[in-house]
C-alpha cells in the first residue's frame, strides 16, 4: 500500500444508492468516503444515459418513498427541461393513466450529476472518483478495509463500517460472500440526432433523443456482469447491432440527420449480483408486514403493490461491517425488478447508510444493530416504513 486513510463511514458506488449512503451517514456527522471507479457519478441513472426517475408513489395515489429519494428527484429538476406531472395516481384516472400519471419525473443526466455533485459537497461527503476498489481486507468476519487503486497508487481505506452499493456487490463479493445472478436481456441507450418526431418524452431538444434499444425481444446478453471478458463482449455485441441500426436507417434517412452522439458509460446489465442477505426480498413480497421495514416501495410496472423493506435485505449473511444498497441488495426474481430502479435504490441507500452509521455509533456488530434505531431515524426525517404508515392495509403474514 502507498498509504492508509481512515473513515468512520465508508461507501463504494456513487450510483444513486452509493450517494444516498453517503448523504445519510454524513448528515449524521460522520467522516464518509464515497469511493467511485468512474470519473462521473450517479451510476448507471447517469452513465447509462437513463432519463426517467421511476415514480415515488404506488400508482394509486399514495406516495411511499420519501427522504432522500424524494429530495433527489426535485434537485433533478433544476437543470432540465422537464417538469412534475401536475397530477399523478389518484382517483378519477384510468389504469393506464395510473401507470403512466404518476409521481416520477424525466431528467438530464448531464444535468443530475451537477445536482448530485452538489448534494454531495453540501454534506461534506469525502467523494473519491476514478478509484476501484480492488480487494478487501478481513478480520474473521468483519470487513475492516478496502484496498482501492488509482492514479496515485494503491491505498488503504479503513473504516468502522462500509456500504456496498457497487451494483454488482464488489464488497461482498471479494470478502468472500455469497451472491445470487439472474439474466440480462441485451440493451444499450444512447443520445442521437434524429429526424424523427419531436413529441415523444426521449427528446431533449429539437432533434436530440436518447435512443432506448433492446435488442430482438428475447435477446439474451453474453454473460451477467460477473466476469471481466464478458463484459466486454456485452458492450460490443451492443455496438454491432448500433451499427447495423444506423445502416438499416440510411437506406430511407440520411447520416446528416440521423447520427449517434453519445454512448452509455456503463454496460447496460440491469441485474449483476444481488448480496446473499438475512432476508432475500423475492417475488409477490408485495403487501407483506416486515417490523424491521426501513422504507417502502411501489412497483414501478403497475399501479398497486407496495413493498415493505426489511433491514435483513441489506445485511449480508455472512460478513460484519456491511450493508448492501440500490441494485446488489438482497431482492431477486421479481423482488430485483422492483427494487432496482433508480428511486427504490435510493431508499434502500439512504437506510444502508444510516444502519452503517449506528453500527459505528453503537460498536456492534452490523448483523446485530437494533433495527428500531435505524427506524428512528428515518421517522425523525418523515420516511414512512409500514403500510400502515401511509394508511395502507394489504398485510399477509411475514
Ligand atoms: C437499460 C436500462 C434502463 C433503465 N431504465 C431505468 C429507468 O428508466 N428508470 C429507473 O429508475 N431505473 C432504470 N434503470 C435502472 C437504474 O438505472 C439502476 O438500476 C439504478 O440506477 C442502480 O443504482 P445503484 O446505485 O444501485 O447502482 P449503480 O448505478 O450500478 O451504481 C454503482 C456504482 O458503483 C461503481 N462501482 C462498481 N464497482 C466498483 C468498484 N470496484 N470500485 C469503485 N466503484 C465501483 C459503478 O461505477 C457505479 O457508479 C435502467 C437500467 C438499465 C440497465
Amino acid at each position: 500500500m502507498d498509504f492508509t486513510v481512515k473513515y468512520d463511514v465508508a461507501v463504494v458506488g456513487a450510483g444513486v444508492a452509493g450517494i444516498a449512503a453517503a448523504l445519510a451517514a454524513a448528515r449524521r456527522g460522520h467522516k464518509v468516503a464515497l469511493i467511485e471507479k468512474q470519473t462521473l457519478i450517479g451510476g448507471l441513472a447517469t452513465s447509462g444515459l437513463i432519463y426517467i426517475y421511476l415514480p415515488l408513489c404506488d400508482g394509486k395515489g399514495t406516495q411511499v418513498i420519501k427522504g432522500i429519494s424524494e429530495e433527489m428527484l426535485y434537485r433533478s429538476l433544476e437543470f432540465s427541461q422537464f417538469d412534475l406531472p401536475k397530477e399523478w395516481g389518484g382517483a378519477g384516472i384510468s389504469e393506464v393513466g395510473q401507470r403512466f400519471n404518476r409521481l416520477r419525473v424525466d431528467f438530464s443526466p448531464a444535468g443530475f450529476i451537477l445536482s448530485l455533485d452538489e448534494m454531495l459537497a453540501e454534506a461534506g461527503v469525502d467523494l473519491w472518483l476514478d478509484t476501484r476498489v480492488c480487494a478487501v481486507q478481513k478480520s474473521g468476519d468483519k470487513v475492516t478495509a478496502l484496498e482501492v487503486e488509482n492514479t496515485s497508487g494503491r491505498i488503504l481505506v479503513q473504516a468502522g463500517a462500509f456500504v456496498d452499493a457497487s451494483g454488482e456487490a464488489i464488497i461482498v463479493r471479494r470478502a468472500g460472500g455469497a451472491v445470487e445472478c439472474d439474466y440480462n436481456n441485451l440493451s444499450l441507450w444512447l443520445i442521437e440526432n434524429t429526424p424523427e418526431a419531436q413529441d415523444s418524452t426521449y427528446y431533449f431538444g429539437k432533434t436530440l433523443r436518447v435512443k432506448p434499444f433492446m435488442f430482438a425481444k428475447n435477446d439474451i446478453a453474453p454473460g451477467d456482469g460477473m466476469d471481466g471478458r464478458k463484459v466486454t463482449d456485452f458492450t460490443r455485441v451492443c455496438y454491432k447491432h448500433l451499427r447495423e441500426f444506423y445502416r438499416e436507417s440510411y437506406k430511407t434517412s440520411s447520416r446528416y440527420e440521423h447520427y449517434p452522439i453519445h454512448l452509455p458509460a456503463m454496460p447496460q446489465f440491469r441485474k449483476i449480483a444481488a448480496a446473499k442477505c438475512r432476508f432475500m426480498l423475492d417475488t409477490k413480497g408485495y403487501g407483506v408486514h416486515h417490523e424491521d421495514s426501513i422504507g417502502l416501495t411501489g412497483d414501478w410496472r403497475a399501479p398497486g403493490p407496495v413493498w415493505e423493506t426489511p433491514l435483513r435485505s441489506l445485511v449480508p449473511e455472512t460478513l460484519d461491517g456491511v450493508f448492501a444498497a440500490g441494485r446488489c441488495m438482497g431482492a431477486i426474481n421479481d423482488a430485483w425488478e422492483v427494487y432496482r430502479v433508480i428511486p427504490t435504490a435510493a431508499m434502500t441507500g439512504e437506510a444502508a447508510g444510516l444502519a452503517a452509521a449506528l453500527t459505528v455509533e453503537n460498536k456492534c456488530d452490523s448483523r446485530d444493530l437494533d433495527y428500531k434505531l435505524v427506524q428512528d431515524a428515518l421517522r425523525k426525517k418523515d420516511v414512512p416504513l409500514h403500510l400502515r404508515d401511509v394508511n395502507l392495509t394489504a398485510y399477509t403474514a411475514d
